[in-house]
């Protein structure tokens, strides 16, 4: 287990320790840690777990089939000489009248430079810096649900769940402000107002010991990071870098592997409300 050795003074407690360690944004990570007091030189060896989200065994089975209209454009490198995209990265409050099926489609191929003015295109649109993956979906999220009673969390995508309303506003009042849009689910041809879409953004989380114990490859022109098939029974162990998580966001993808992790925070809430249709899974840690 990597550890990071936090330098600390002797009269400090090993909370104080979190401060010094992770910086105010991230003082609820470190509440998912353990400690190591080396007591003679005053230093507290921190590590703050890294958690995944994932969907209950129960309840699983076709609750709801959602999909997107528009994609990003899939990317031809000619670097690394690879043809890719990926479906599975969404933007579902991405919903600009300009996005129109002729041009956001994953039938369209562009090359590295091209892809920089479609991502600059949309972070004017957007007003601030976001990372945008070839082929990803956006727009509106729709499609059919079985029920109209949905719980809190629900999932009709692979990667990221949608989110009732009510916890939503749950998760709000705890400060847990989440990046949330409106969706298209519909049972029997009526709107199932109760659910929203949610936008978890991507980030390349993870160190270069990390990247590589996962034999993760990376092409720095057009962003592609490759891993090889996993092996049965192969767990994964993520080192992040706190620096790297994005600021204010309590709900990321983790770039280079598709894991999505929550901030304790966010975990903290949804055990407080118990807030159903959404597990944690230990994946690994994040360092300073
Ligand atoms: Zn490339």
């Amino acid at each position: 287990m990597v550890r990071a050795p936090i330098p600390v003074p002797n009269h400090w407690c090993p909370e104080a320790a979190d401060i010094a360690a992770l910086g105010v944004g991230y003082l609820g990570q470190a509440r998912n840690h353990t400690y190591t007091n080396c007591a003679n030189v005053g230093i507290y060896h921190l590590t703050v777990k890294l958690f995944r989200l994932g969907w209950p065994k129960e309840g699983r089975s076709g609750l709801l089939d959602l999909g997107y209209d528009l994609h990003l454009p899939w990317i031809k490198c000619e670097t690394c000489n690879r043809t890719w995209g990926d479906g599975m990265i969404e933007y579902p409050a991405l919903q600009f009248d300009f996005l129109v099926r002729e041009e956001f489609n994953d039938d369209r191929i562009v090359n590295a430079t091209e892809f920089k003015h479609i991502c600059a295109r949309l972070e004017s649109a957007l007003g601030r810096r976001m990372m945008f993956v070839p082929g990803a979906s956006m727009g509106i999220l729709s499609g059919n649900a079985a029920t109209p009673k949905l719980g809190d969390f629900v999932w009709g995508r692979h990667i990221y769940p949608q989110i009732s309303r009510r916890a939503r506003d749950l998760l709000a009042q705890d400060g847990v402000a989440l990046q949330t849009a409106e969706a298209s689910i519909r049972f029997r041809g009526r709107l199932v107002e109760s659910h929203l879409a949610i936008q978890a953004e991507p980030a390349a989380l993870l160190t270069p010991e990390s990247r590589r114990s996962e034999s993760i490859s990376h092409c720095s022109s057009c962003n592609d990071f490759r891993s090889p098939p996993r092996k049965r029974d192969h767990v994964r162990r993520l080192v992040a870098v706190s620096a790297r998580w994005p600021v204010g966001h309590h709900l990321v993808i983790v770039l280079e592997t598709l894991d999505l992790v929550a901030s304790s925070e966010f975990m903290d809430s949804v055990r407080r409300h118990s807030l159903s249709g959404i597990e944690f899974e230990e994946c690994g840690e994040i360092v300073p």
